[in-house]
């Protein structure tokens, strides 16, 4: 998607803080951290979000979640972290291109979820 600020960062027309990549996913931090540690794991194929998953494409959102246990290794996130991803208008979704937030670093809190 020519217009898609996270298919320019995979495509490295944007510059982003990169954790990781591999032929399905990239990982980079977010701009705007909500936590001590807060990166964006995203798949390579642009799907809109959770809301466009089908049987077809699901591999490309599965993948991420390999991607997560791997990088909460190698981020050192063993006293845990949350994923979370928005989907459409009222979650805040800004990005059409689905990823999910990883954040960590502190105690979270028992709000939304
Ligand atoms: P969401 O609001 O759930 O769609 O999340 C989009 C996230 O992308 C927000 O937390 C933004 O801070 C983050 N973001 C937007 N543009 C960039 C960028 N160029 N590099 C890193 N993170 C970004």
């Amino acid at each position: 998607m020519s217009d898609c600020i996270f298919c320019k960062i995979i495509a490295g027309e944007l510059a982003s803080d990169k954790l990781y990549e591999d032929e399905g996913a990239v990982a980079f931090r977010d701009i705007h951290p909500q936590a001590p540690v807060h990166f964006l794991v995203v798949p390579k194929r642009h799907i809109a979000s959770v809301a466009e998953i089908t049987p077809e494409n699901s591999g490309a959102a599965a993948h991420c979640f390999e991607v997560i246990a791997k990088l909460a290794v190698q981020e050192k996130l063993s006293g845990g972290f949350r994923v979370i991803s928005n989907c459409g208008e009222n979650a805040g979704q800004t990005v059409p291109h689905i990823h999910f937030h990883v954040l960590a670093g502190k105690t979270l809190g028992a709000a939304m979820v």
